[in-house]
């Protein structure tokens, strides 16, 4: 079967603490996020800014989380404000794949990676 994966890698600067943590993940402080978006698909879509049936899903709608919190991203922003669970990268990574599945084809195979640190990440998918 004919399979597409996108990839696109983007950063942003967020502060977070983590509440009820027993060490000095409780104080807030800063990380440089990394995401990667993988989005894998059998068949090419229209978009937004293209009519016709040839991409996964637009590049524009898998970087959402780098602009800041007023646009709805997460740059610059204390992530403690903006989400509603533990500030966590395991439940970043969940919120991110939330959100962009509103944003592209459902039939998107979407996989999320976040590095909190250069050696540290975590991946998600709903598969
Ligand atoms: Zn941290």
């Amino acid at each position: 079967m004919p399979t597409w994966t996108l990839h696109t890698v983007f950063t942003f600067d967020a502060a977070h603490y983590i509440e009820g943590y027993d060490g000095k993940c409780a104080n807030m402080h800063g990380h440089t996020y990394k995401v990667q978006m993988s989005a894998k698909s059998t068949v090419l879509h229209p978009s937004k800014y293209l009519p016709t049936a040839d991409m996964v899903c637009d590049f524009k709608e898998l970087k959402w989380p780098a602009t800041d919190t007023e646009k709805g991203g997460f740059d610059h922003g204390l992530l403690n404000d903006v989400m509603e669970t533990a500030t966590t990268a395991e439940r970043l990574a969940e919120l991110i794949h939330k959100r962009t599945m509103e944003r592209i084809p459902s039939s998107i195979q979407l996989t999320v990676t976040v590095w909190e640190t250069p050696t540290s990440w975590v991946e998600y998918s709903d598969e």
